[in-house]
């Protein structure tokens, strides 16, 4: 993970996805496949907004010389392609949980789905070519590479004022809509048997990417610095804004393993916790992920360490194990 960490922080502010796949490694790293010939499906691929599509073998960190070649390769492309799609890409929000933030609440609602629900589940992920509910949660930020669904963009988040007495949906969710629309709507789909099975397999998808995206604090941050992406800050020393902060340096911070992660969440779940966190509607939802914005993720400095992990890791944990709790009850209400 070095080498993805190093290629994040030299492009901070760059959205970037990671995701497991072997394609590409051909076209991307000639040289470098030579030399992990027989191990490549152990590869992360870096992908850069549209069309930015970086693979960088894991196995490469071994070695330093190889690593700072494809660093270097990695941030050229990286680079190159930011730059000929900066306006398209960051006219809207960066927008996202950290993939492994998405599959730790995934798995969270995985294991508490009930056993019916969870072959329902994987029947309509089938549909897609997702095999589990903690991958499928990510499939929301690999469609943003596919022009057809541009129109998803706006979706993935809620732009709202410091001083936010209520949701008002002329005011806080305009005419491309926002994420809590988009809950709904796609919640409504998924119920709906009279629509086809391809149709409600598209509305699981979307429908857990929004419930997880929404108990991500900064994803209903302020308009006018697009959720934090405009809030440059330095976390431990190295260079990131406030949104992403948020999705991927926090979380990555504590979780070396999302599954294990996940698990022990749920251990320590008891029951009146789960029917308690259930509870509530996703406005509910988003008056706490906005509370927790001005509460704990903006500040006043932009220099950030330790105080500021101590404060917020807890918050973060909070964040996933509600995400996936919530993911669940609304899974077992629309498909048992
Ligand atoms: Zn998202």
């Amino acid at each position: 993970m070095y080498l993805l960490n190093t290629v994040h922080r030299r492009i901070s502010g760059a959205p970037i996805v990671v995701e497991r796949s072997c394609s590409g490694v051909k076209e991307i790293f000639p040289i470098c496949r030579k030399q992990v010939t027989g191990r490549l499906p152990n590869t992360d691929v870096v992908k850069l907004s549209q069309s930015a599509r970086i693979v960088v073998p894991l196995n490469l960190a071994l070695d330093d010389q190889i690593l700072g070649w494809a660093v270097n390769r990695a941030i050229y492309r990286i680079t190159f392609i930011f730059s000929c799609i900066v306006s398209s890409a960051f006219s809207g929000q960066v927008v996202a949980w950290g993939a492994d933030a998405h599959r730790a609440s995934g798995e969270i609602a995985w294991q508490l789905l009930e056993v019916p629900v969870q072959t329902e589940v994987k029947r309509l992920l089938k549909l897609k070519g997702e095999t589990t509910l903690a991958e499928a949660g990510t499939w929301a930020d690999r469609m943003r590479s596919n022009d057809a669904y541009d129109w998803v963009g706006p979706l993935h988040y809620i732009n709202l004022p410091v001083a936010w007495d209520s949701y008002d949906k002329s005011r806080d969710c305009p005419e491309h809509g926002c994420i809590l629309d988009a809950i709904k709507v796609n919640r409504a789909k998924l119920t709906d048997k009279s629509l086809s099975d391809i149709e409600r397999a598209e509305a699981l998808l979307f429908l857990v990417h929004f419930v997880e995206d929404i108990h991500q604090p900064m994803h209903t941050g302020l308009r006018e610095d697009r959720g934090g992406n405009d809030v440059m800050v330095e976390f431990f020393g190295e260079a990131t804004n406030l949104h992403a902060l948020w999705d991927t340096h926090l979380p990555r911070r504590f979780i070396n393993d999302w599954k294990a992660f996940a698990t022990e969440e749920v251990d320590r779940l008891d029951r009146r916790e789960v029917l308690r966190t259930a509870a509530g509607e996703p406005e509910l939802w988003l008056q706490e992920s906005h509370r927790l914005a001005h509460m704990n993720a903006y500040t006043d400095t932009s220099v950030l360490g330790e105080a500021y992990y101590d404060k917020n890791r807890e918050v973060i944990a909070l964040r996933l194990r509600q995400g996936g709790i919530r993911l669940a009850a609304v899974l077992n209400e629309a498909l048992r």
